[in-house]
């Protein structure tokens, strides 16, 4: 059983957007894909606002449906695990977990848009129309209205499905057009959170002869309780840096506007990085300050149209699992049409299976953010840390710790954090009896009670 062949409108050539249209193409749909930009690729990248991605499993698992994976490995940089760097200097590492596969590969969103773009390119039965944006569409009927005039219609679709109520899928992002148009129907409930912490990027150049200025292999980290500064590597030999900063407050990001109160927080907070940014007054005026939003609402779908990505559920960045999960978003949506007979009841379906994922991501990510700024530079984080990993090594199936089920499986969120929620209860005990310590001595102890947990997972 399967959905049958439908004309699919995808506004939005995004991540999500253009990954979906590339599996519904292979599938046998035809796919007309929007974007309210044009060609990312003919105008290049806005300064400031460039993101790098930190990819993990579910990503890169999607990615390869496409015959993608290969050239995503090969454009990133491996980062084995977290540099600390403390204000006084001092590093500390902690390895993202047991086994050499399991690293983030950190990525540019752009070239990964790119790249996603030329696999659209590459498969005809799907046209792409850039510099259209979507201002409203007709739930009924599928019918879409643009800024610059309603859809073109059937002379182009001639040799196509007809047009009337076709499947609609919003990859429009966060502030999805698709999603207002939803709100506006009876019962829709959207909850709209804005972070108190907005983000500006900077850029760690290359030193002498392309190298990098900084361990590459790792996703650095200056927490600082309040706020943090972290920095990812590019192929290139430099790193793009986010700095995490209060709104509102002592020391707002609003007041960091001259070069000299720029200057002033990076010595006092971030002293070795100043040395490591040429630019940085001049680079920090000029970028834009981001905001970062979680976005939860209901339902997903009306008909035959669907939200999915962002649009559906952005998170704050913290988890590094924003675009995973929107292009695990893909992967499902796929299995729940290849399983279902038509369009409306496949995407109630989708959002039946993959809400409550969404919903435990966007805690999991907002949680993450305090674990960054404060708790990663800890004793007892980093002994809980520590006695994770051992738990993982000699239990591998039994204890996964949380963030390995979350970043290197493909385990559904919702269920890494109910397994996490009861593996905490031990590991807690443990760190108050003494940890490590204690942990050497009774490892084979351990094993019964290991053995239980993982008994009821
Ligand atoms: P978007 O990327 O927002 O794409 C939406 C597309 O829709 C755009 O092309 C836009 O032009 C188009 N569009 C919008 N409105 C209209 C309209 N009205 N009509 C037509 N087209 C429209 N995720 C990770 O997995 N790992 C990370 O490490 C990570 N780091 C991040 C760091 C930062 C600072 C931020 C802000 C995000 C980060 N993310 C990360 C999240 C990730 O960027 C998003 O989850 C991902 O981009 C979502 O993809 P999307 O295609 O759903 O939406």
């Amino acid at each position: 059983m399967s959905v049958a062949p439908a004309r699919v409108s995808v506004i939005g050539a995004g991540l999500t957007g253009c990954l979906l249209a590339c599996r519904l193409a292979d599938a046998g749909h035809e796919v007309v894909l929007y974007d309210r930009r044009p060609d990312p690729r003919r105008i290049g990248v806005d300064e400031g606002r460039s993101i790098n991605l930190a990819m993990s499993t579910r990503g890169l698992d999607a990615l390869a449906r496409i015959g993608l994976e290969a050239r995503v490995r090969a454009g990133g940089v491996p980062m084995h695990g977290r540099r600390m760097h403390a204000v006084d200097g001092s590093l500390t590492f902690q390895p993202y977990g047991i086994r050499p596969e399991h690293h983030l590969l950190s990525v540019s969103r752009d070239a990964l848009n790119a790249l996603l773009l030329g696999a659209v390119d590459e498969r005809p039965r799907i046209r792409t129309e850039f510099g259209r944006k979507l201002e409203d569409l007709d739930l009924d009927t599928g019918r879409l209205h643009f800024a610059d005039g309603p859809e073109q219609d059937d002379t182009e679709q001639a040799d196509g499905p007809s047009r009337g109520g076709g499947p609609v899928v919003g990859a429009d992002g966060a502030w999805s057009a698709v999603r207002a148009r939803l709100q506006r129907t009876r019962g829709f409930d959207l909850e709209q959170d804005h972070l108190e912490h907005g983000y500006k990027e900077l850029t760690i150049p290359a030193g002498p002869g392309g190298a990098h200025r900084l361990e590459p292999h790792a996703l650095h980290i200056w927490p600082r309780g309040s706020h943090m500064l972290i920095a990812l590597p590019n192929p290139d030999g430099s790193f793009t840096c986010t700095l995490f900063w209060p709104l509102a407050g002592d020391v707002p990001f609003e007041s960091l506007s001259t070069a000299a109160a720029v200057e002033r927080v990076f010595a006092t907070e971030f002293p070795d990085v100043l040395p490591l940014v040429p630019d940085l007054a001049g680079e920090f005026l000029r970028n834009p300050v981001g905001s970062l939003v979680t976005i939860r609402c209901t339902p997903w779908h009306h008909g035959s149209v669907l939200l999915l990505g962002d649009a559906a559920h952005a998170v704050v960045p913290f988890y590094g699992q924003g675009a995973n999960a929107a292009m695990e978003d893909c992967t499902i949506l796929l299995d729940v049409l290849a399983e279902s007979s038509d369009w409306p009841a496949a995407f109630a379906e989708f959002e039946r299976r993959r809400k409550p994922d969404a919903d435990a991501l966007a805690d999991l990510a907002l949680d993450n953010y305090v674990e960054m700024r404060a708790h990663v530079a800890s004793r007892r984080f980093l002994a809980e840390r520590r006695l994770e990993r051992f738990l993982h090594r000699r239990f591998p199936d039994r204890f996964v710790p949380l963030y390995t089920m979350v970043t290197f499986t493909r385990i559904p969120y919702a269920e890494a954090v109910r397994r996490a929620r009861r593996q905490d209860t031990l590991l807690r005990r443990l760190v108050s009896w003494g940890g490590i310590g204690l942990l050497a001595g009774a490892a084979g102890a351990l094993a019964g009670v290991v053995r239980r947990i993982g008994g009821r997972r």
